[in-house]
């Protein structure tokens, strides 16, 4: 003969109590047959509901053997466990144990979730469930809305979503008057009737009496068990069963779980709106500060470089003295266009102008001006990069011949011709004593934050030399290396060369290159710094975000047991959790870069200086970062509830 369905012999289990343990349930021998109806009585307390959930697979035995259909099912682990529950038992229990987030509907679904049966399957299914107990009018409805009675019948379905053969009801008449209380054992009948096990605990003799047998237990000890006989099985009540669906595909069943957890995450962040905003405000501050430092570094970066780019790339200058301090500096005249000349012809140098500067004040009608005026020679304007905007640069010709030529910036053009309708080309402007022929202008060059307040004149040296200073000395020389040569070789030949011609080295030389390193890796250091700061709140963004969901957790405990007895695994609920805090971090990111966005919005209306520059690469490391913090801090608290007892999280409700 085959073995029986359930077969318990032996089995004790005890809690620990105090120094000692106590055992609720002493050496139970139990056997359940295939399709039995059974119930259980007993006073209060007297380890029925222990009795049930380890029939249930809720909770394991301290000693002893259960066998299930011959398999040894006592050492189980925790998701072997959940797979029996999920497939084999339904629960009923008198607290209903619903989610009270979720429909009536979504209730009954939640145990073909977690088999993975696919969405539509699972609608129809719980739809159909419903129907067969009278609730269709209510699929819509929240537990909050629903009557104990009610409530008990969507349990009910839920039990049976799975197609469990065994239905296992905890005092499921225990909260409910007597009119509904009899509406659902009506129900437990036809279940028996339809040739499923049933397990009904109760305290009530009457209701008891009902079932085909009635084992008493009393302090942990059955004291009888007794068939009352002539029931027997009936054939199925007023209602068809409805057929059972299994799981479809293993990666569509991932899915499905999946997306029910999302869903749940997303439900639960709902109902605590509030504080998962204050959860997300520490990521939201964290992303917004990190992205922003990094734009506004990027910002003041390339206006630095802007500047600089605007002395000329690869190139030198070369002052007389021994460095900007030196005050002999202005009388040192050594620096003369003979050097000029010679440097011109080394193979290093693409382009070289001699530099002399006079300040004198600039005369155009009723305008009057400060003016910064530069005497340069014609490739000035080719190694320093200078844009024309109109007219032309002076040329080698023009510097032979001294000729009275100027080239003005935008601002002298906007100081000294305030008359925009007036071209300024081919005007003579006087500087000093000196008559100036307009013959181009050039887009202004800011020489560094602050700029120049003086209007800059470029004419040629020839001319500044001798017209305006009287002197044949120059100011300093810009050197224009080569492309193919490196700049820092180039200052090395051209310190070499310079010492040799004057026997001693009473000029220094200031290389575009090494300001453009230096500016470069000092706004560099302090990103790297405030980032670092930012980064500290991300850090203490994320502590909250998981001291947060730690109370989530405790908050949801009963949730948790609910979803565990329908035959969640751990994995379901570490997933849920993990995604709740994935998706708070990642909102919280995606507000933080919103929140960064109008920062530099806001900034450019003060600021016409220099903007924010924003990388698609801080923006998606910003993203990466705040799941990551979300995995890091979530994984904790989700582990937590994934290892909660099921028995523990469930009386917790
Ligand atoms: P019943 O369902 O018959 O009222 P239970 O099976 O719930 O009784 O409990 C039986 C006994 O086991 C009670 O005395 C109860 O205090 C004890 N008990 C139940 N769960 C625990 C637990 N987690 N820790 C310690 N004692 C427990
Ligand atoms: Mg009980």
């Amino acid at each position: 003969m085959a073995e029986p369905f359930i077969v318990l012999s032996a089995i004790t289990r005890e809690y620990p109590s105090g120094e000692g343990t106590i055992a609720v349930l002493k050496d139970i021998d139990l056997t359940i047959g295939a399709g039995e109806m059974v119930a259980i009585i007993g006073a209060s307390g007297s380890g029925k509901s222990t009795l049930m959930n380890i029939l249930g697979c809720l909770d394991r035995p301290t000693a002893g053997s259960y066998r299930l259909e011959g398999r040894e099912v006592s050492t189980l682990g925790p998701d072997e466990l959940a797979q029996l529950r999920r497939e084999h038992f339904g629960f009923i229990f008198q607290r209903y144990h619903l989610l009270a987030e979720l429909t009536a509907l979504g209730n009954v679904e939640i145990p073909a979730i977690y088999a993975g049966t696919a969405q539509s399957r699972r609608r129809d299914r719980a739809a159909a469930l419903l129907a067969r107990l009278g609730m269709t009018e209510r699929a819509a409805h929240r537990p909050g809305q629903l009557s104990g009675g009610q409530q008990q019948r969507v349990s009910i379905a839920r039990a049976l979503m799975n197609d469990a053969r065994v239905i296992l009801a905890d005092e499921p008449t225990g909260a409910l008057d007597s009119h509904s209380g009899e509406e659902v054992l009506r129900v437990l009948d036809e279940l028996h009737g339809e040739g499923r096990t049933v397990v009904i605990v109760t305290h009530d003799k009457s209701i008891a009496g009902r079932a085909d047998r009635i084992v008493e237990i009393r302090d942990g000890v059955i004291v009888s068990d007794e068939t009352a006989g002539g029931r027997g099985r009936r054939s199925g009540g007023a209602v068809a069963p409805v057929a059972a669906t299994r799981g479809s595909g293993v990666i569509s069943g991932l899915l499905n779980r999946s997306r029910e957890a999302f869903r749940m995450a997303v439900l639960a962040m709902k109902a605590h709106q509030l504080r998962t905003f204050l959860t997300m405000l520490g990521i939201i501050i964290g992303i917004a500060s990190v992205v922003s430092v990094v734009a506004l570094g990027q910002g003041s970066q390339q206006r630095v470089l802007a500047n600089i780019a605007s002395l000329g790339t690869n190139t030198l200058q070369i002052f007389a003295g021994t460095s900007f301090g030196d005050t002999r500096s202005g009388r040192i005249t050594s620096l003369v266009v003979d050097d000029a000349d010679a440097l011109a012809r080394q193979p290093y140098v693409a382009a070289v102008t001699p530099t002399v500067s006079a300040s004198v004040v600039a005369r155009f009608g009723a305008a009057e001006a400060n003016a910064q005026v530069s005497g340069v020679g014609e490739q000035y304007f080719e190694a320093t990069g200078m844009r024309l905007l109109q007219g032309r640069f002076f040329d080698a010709e023009a510097v032979r011949r001294m000729s009275q030529e100027a080239v003005i910036d935008e601002s002298a053009r906007d100081a000294l011709f305030p008359d925009r309708a007036m071209d300024p080309i081919g005007r003579t402007v006087l500087f000093g004593k000196v008559p100036l022929r307009v013959v181009g202008v050039a887009e202004t060059q800011r020489s560094g934050p602050g700029g120049n307040q003086n209007l800059t004149i470029h004419a040629p040296y020839t001319t500044v030399q001798t017209r305006l200073i009287g002197s044949l000395s120059l100011q300093s020389i810009t050197v224009k290396v080569a492309d193919d040569v490196d700049t820092g070789l180039a200052e090395n030949a051209v310190t070499q060369f310079m010492t040799r011609r004057h026997a001693t080295k009473d000029f220094f030389i200031v290389n575009s290159d090494d300001i453009r390193q230096t500016i470069t890796s000092t706004t560099q250091t302090m990103q790297v710094l405030i980032a670092a700061i930012a980064i500290i709140s991300l850090l203490v963004g994320g502590i909250g975000v998981m001291n947060i969901m730690l109370v989530s957790v405790s908050e949801r405990v009963s949730e948790i047991g609910v979803r565990m007895a329908v035959g969640a695994r751990q994995g379901d609920i570490m997933q849920q959790f993990l995604i709740e805090a994935v998706l708070v971090c990642l909102i919280g990111g995606f507000l933080g870069v919103v929140a960064a966005l109008g920062f530099g919005a806001i900034f450019s209306l003060f600021s016409s200086s220099f903007s924010f520059v924003y990388s698609t690469a801080s923006i998606v490391a910003s993203f990466l970062c705040s799941s990551l913090i979300g995995v890091v801090f979530g994984y904790l608290p989700a582990r937590n509830a994934s290892q909660l007892d099921p028995v523990v999280a469930l009386s917790k409700g």
